[in-house]
């Protein structure tokens, strides 16, 4: 017979959490050796080269940004350095809210706008409820 419950099971769950954590860990880890292994050591960037000590700030740059997606063949990889990289993802931060400024605004007929703005300035703002129409989220 098995106790149901023992505090043994906080402690197991414990050591399972703490081995999922490595896990993840090592997988992190390993897709960056991996990268600069099948990779040269180049910022796909600037084109600077990086060697020795300073080959930590070359990094592992996710050109899907899925940090699951590891394919062995390095295809979803590019190494950055840590300047570009962060250019690179503002670039696709700034970009990306552009994107979806413009799709919104190219999916929604301009009648539709008008009449939102129309109906802003009939209701004063204390009756405003919380429920007000929105405009339908493009997809
Ligand atoms: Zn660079
Ligand atoms: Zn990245």
């Amino acid at each position: 017979m098995i106790p149901s419950k023992t505090p043994m099971d906080e402690a197991k769950r414990a050591q399972i959490r703490d081995e999922l954590y490595r896990d993840i860990a090592t997988r992190q880890v390993s897709y960056r050796e991996k990268a600069l292994r099948i990779l040269p050591h180049i910022c796909a960037n600037c084109a600077r080269e990086f060697e020795g000590k300073r080959l930590r700030e070359l990094t592992v740059h996710h050109k899907d940004h899925n940090h699951h997606n590891n394919p062995p063949d390095g295809s979803n990889w590019e190494l950055l350095c840590l300047y570009c990289h962060d250019h690179e993802h503002e670039k696709t931060l700034i970009g990306g809210h552009y994107e979806g400024a413009r799709a919104k605004k190219d999916t929604l007929a301009p009648s539709i706008f008008s009449q939102f703005s129309a109906l802003d300035s009939l209701l004063p703002p204390e009756t405003a409820t919380p429920d007000t129409p929105q405009p339908p989220e493009s997809k």
